[in-house]
This record gives structure tokens, C-alpha cells and sequence, in this order.
């Protein structure tokens, strides 16, 4: 019988309990022992785990955040803690760990794997920047987060006949951005991958005001600047009235949508393959519709390809 481990580590994204579940059920499906490990790095550092049941994964598919809890963890950094933890896994007779989270993430993953950890990433992260593989868990349903409150913003911004600004996450990535702009009908998209052109920005919204266009969307993603900044500098530039509005941490949260259920439970189940394979240092994917593995080191390598198809139509649609 393998013995595998399980744990959640950096920002919290909705679908991270789906993959859990798939880890348990499957894990133990398998004949495997496993063991849901608190608080990331830290918690397995400091040997926060205990054996979890097919119950343990009861009624958390439809929940967002992670019932194992996240952390980030300096002490992770130091090839000493990566030691203790990697001692701690030998303690607990611990054969395979299935992390989950972002790049960060994976980086302690590569580095537990040289001190001769059988380990498997899974992608967890709202920002989908991971680019060796096409969605990341959590994406999907931050963007309909997003979509949802484009709505409701647009409601009141075409009553007061006003330019809205919302910023959303998705740090150096502009993807959360670009795709909610694309689906909500987004006049403008502001994503780190294009940099902050606002001359074009403060004429295109002139001109369609000339056209007789009486509101406007403006998705400004986090990494390039702020809501209320670029509120300011189109009241000054434009004369036309302007509201900003700082999603925050609501895009972390909420129930799965199906995609990242699906996408979720798919990939616990291959991760926990991997391990009984025998296999380390990879990290699961999917590309073209398809479910992958690669290598830890060489997904972390693939430099993201830029969308400009995208981003060049949401141009074209919003006149
Ligand atoms: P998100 O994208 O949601 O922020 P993440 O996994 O990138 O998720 P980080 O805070 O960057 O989040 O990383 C999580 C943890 O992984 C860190 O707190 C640290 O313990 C560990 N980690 C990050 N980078 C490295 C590295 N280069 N070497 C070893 N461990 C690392």
C-alpha cells in the first residue's frame, strides 16, 4: 500500500476542494493512505497532517477555499526547511505529496523533489498564469465572478450614462482581464501584457462619445496600475463623469463553476496515478481539451504566448 499526502499551498482558489476530494477518494479507491496536510508548507514543516477518510471529503466539491487552509511559508525558502519537511514525510512513511497551488508553489515542489520527494503538482490558482497549460483551477470561476459584477455595474453605469473602471486580479497576468473583458463586452482592457497606452485609452472614449456611446466598461487588470488613478485621470482628461471599483478578494471566493470542478477532479485523480507510477517532479496540465503531465522544471520554463487576437477584437466589438 502507497501512503500520499495531500496539501494547499499560496493563494486559495475555488476548486482546490474538488481536486482534494478527487486526491482522498481516488487515493484511497487505489488501497492508498493519505493525509490532508494543514497550511501548505508551513503546516507540513511543522508536521500539521493527519489521516483523512472517504468522509473527510464529504460535502466540499461546491465549496470555494480549501478545507486544508493555504499559507505561504519563508521558511520553505531555506534548503533547512525543505529538509524538516522532507524529514517530516519520512516520519509519517509518506511515499507520494500531490501539491496544489500556483508557480510559487511548484518551485517548492522542484526543490522538495531533489531531496528525493516523490512529488506532483496540480495548477491552483485564479490568475492562470501557468503557461504550460491552458486553464489553471479557479480561473474559470473568477472571471464569471468577474462577469457578474460587469453586469451589475453596467446596470447603473448606463443609467448615470458614466465610465466605469473595474480592477480585477491577476497580478503580472492579464488573463482574468482580457477574457471577463471579452465576455462582458468590455470597451477597454488594461493588461500588463500591453502596458498602459492611456492617450489611446482617454481618445478612443472621446470618440465613442461622439458616436453617441454613453457609457463605457474599463477592466484594468491589478498589475498595471490603479482604479482610482485612472478614475482621476479620465475626469481631468475626458470631462466625463467616471466611477472605480476594486473587486478584491470576491474573485477568490464563491462555489466552483463545473468547469473547474471537472477540471479539479480530473487532475487529483491523475496526480494520484502519477505517484503510484512511481513518478516525480511533474506537474499536471491540459492542452487542447486534454488532460497532460510534464516535467516541473520545463513547465516552469514555457514562456506565456500572448493572446493579441483576443485583446485586437474586444477592440473591434466595442463600437
Ligand atoms: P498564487 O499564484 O496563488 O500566489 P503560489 O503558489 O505562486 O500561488 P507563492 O506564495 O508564490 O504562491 O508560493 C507558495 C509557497 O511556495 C511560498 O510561500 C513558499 O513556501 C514556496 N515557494 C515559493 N517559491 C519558492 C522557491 N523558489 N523555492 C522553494 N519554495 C518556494
Amino acid at each position: 500500500m502507497k501512503t500520499i499526502a495531500v496539501l494547499t499551498s499560496g493563494g486559495d482558489a475555488p476548486g482546490m476542494n474538488a481536486a482534494i476530494r478527487a486526491v482522498i477518494r481516488y487515493g484511497i479507491h487505489k488501497g492508498c493512505k493519505v493525509y490532508g496536510i494543514s497550511r501548505g508548507y508551513k503546516g507540513l514543516i511543522e508536521g500539521d497532517l493527519a489521516e483523512v477518510d472517504l468522509r473527510s471529503a464529504c460535502d466540499i466539491i461546491h465549496r470555494g477555499g480549501t478545507i486544508l487552509r493555504t499559507a505561504r511559508c519563508e521558511e520553505f525558502m531555506t534548503e533547512e526547511g525543505r529538509r524538516q519537511a522532507a524529514t517530516v514525510l519520512r516520519v509519517f512513511g509518506v511515499d507520494g505529496l500531490v501539491v496544489i497551488g500556483g508557480d510559487g508553489t511548484f518551485k517548492g515542489a522542484r526543490e522538495l523533489a531533489k531531496l528525493g520527494v516523490n512529488v506532483v503538482g496540480i495548477p491552483g490558482t485564479i490568475d492562470n498564469d501557468l503557461p504550460y497549460t491552458d486553464y489553471t483551477i479557479g480561473f474559470d470561476t473568477a472571471i464569471n465572478t468577474v462577469l457578474d459584477a460587469i453586469g451589475k455595474i453596467r446596470d447603473t453605469s448606463s443609467s448615470h450614462e458614466r465610465i466605469s473602471i473595474i480592477e480585477v486580479m491577476g497580478r503580472n497576468c492579464g488573463d482574468i482581464a482580457l477574457y471577463a473583458g471579452l465576455a462582458g463586452g468590455a470597451e477597454e482592457v488594461v493588461i500588463p501584457e500591453k502596458g498602459q497606452d492611456m492617450e489611446k485609452i482617454f481618445r478612443e472614449l472621446l470618440e465613442s462619445k461622439s458616436r453617441g456611446k454613453k457609457q463605457s466598461i474599463i477592466i484594468l487588470s491589478e498589475g498595471v496600475g490603479e482604479a482610482h488613478e485612472l478614475e482621476k485621470q479620465i475626469k481631468e482628461k475626458t470631462k466625463m463623469d467616471s466611477r472605480s471599483t476594486v473587486l478584491g478578494h470576491i474573485q477568490r471566493g464563491g462555489s466552483p463553476s463545473a468547469f473547474d470542478r471537472i477540471l479539479a477532479t480530473k487532475m487529483g485523480a491523475t496526480a494520484v496515478e502519477l505517484l503510484i507510477q512511481g513518478k516525480t517532479a511533474r506537474v499536471i496540465g491540459i492542452r487542447n481539451n486534454m488532460i497532460f503531465d510534464m516535467d516541473v522544471e520545463e513547465a516552469l520554463g514555457v514562456i506565456k504566448k500572448f493572446d493579441s487576437e483576443t485583446y485586437e477584437l474586444i477592440d473591434i466589438l466595442a463600437n
